[in-house]
């Protein structure tokens, strides 16, 4: 039996099972919000061609707006200074977009303070407990923040200083982007902390993981049902030529 043959007869058998880890898009789907000076992308919108109507009258059909960074989406390293010889959206060799997910649970470092980081040492005693990450494995980080998802206040958590939500710190970036996995990806509007601005350097998953050919996965749910390991993980964003990111649906194969 064929590796492909084997894997639709556990799906037939129920052995295996899809796992949609995408959020879905709406005009009410929360996006980054960038404080002035700086520009901001769109939301979704949809646009009405025609509805069945005299535009239409067997079909529907709408135009969308979004920006490339909206929703569930992959961050290309184009997206970044660092990043601007690396991989367009549709440059990414597919190959790099499936691979293993190793699930890393700090949901309850988050609940008890929304600014959590992700340090070199977490990530040293992951290794120790589970042994080396396997090469292009998508890197989860479960922190719970998907179950603010429908609330855009809560998910932006924002005061006077910012956002406050978690991610990682400057030498826990460092590490991702030595590590052999194909890309970071998290439950949180984008791939770094809220307060990732005031690092050094700024943004730093963006910098380090971006500058070493790596992608960024952002705003994923369902991660609860996610196997610490054992699950393999598609993220699908559209090949947009010369494009920075696309919302992507992402599916985890996972044992039933
Ligand atoms: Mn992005």
């Amino acid at each position: 039996m064929t590796a492909v043959a084997a894997l639709l007869a556990g799906l037939a058998a129920g052995e295996v099972e899809i796992l949609d880890l995408t959020a879905p898009l709406s005009p009410e789907t929360p996006i980054l919000q960038l404080p002035p000076p700086f520009a901001n992308t769109i939301p979704l919108s949809l646009e009405t061609v025609s509805d069945f109507d005299e535009a239409g009258p067997a079909w529907g059909w709408n135009n969308i707006h979004t920006g490339e960074h909206t929703g569930t989406h992959l961050d290309a390293p184009v997206h970044w200074a660092t990043g601007r010889d690396g991989y367009s959206v549709d440059a990414i060799p597919p190959s790099r977009l499936v691979g293993p997910a190793v699930v890393l649970d700090f949901t309850a470092e988050a609940a008890e303070d929304p600014d959590f980081v992700l340090e070199p040492e977490h990530l040293d005693k992951h290794v120790a407990n589970n042994g080396p990450i396997p090469e292009g494995a998508w890197l989860v980080f479960r922190t719970g923040w998907s179950r603010f998802n429908k609330d855009a206040a809560a998910f932006a958590n924002a005061d006077e200083n910012g956002p406050h939500t978690p991610g990682v710190s400057p030498a826990g970036a460092e590490w991702l982007a030595r590590s052999p996995i194909t890309g970071f990806a998290v439950e949180t509007v984008g791939v770094d902390a809220g307060q990732a601005g005031a690092m050094e350097p700024p943004f730093p998953v963006h910098h380090y993981l971006l500058g070493a050919n790596k992608f960024g996965l952002t705003q994923l749910q369902n991660l609860e049902r996610l196997p610490a390991s054992g699950a393999l993980i598609i993220a699908s964003p559209l090949p947009i030529v010369g494009g920075t990111g696309s919302p992507a649906r992402v599916l985890a194969i996972i044992p039933a």
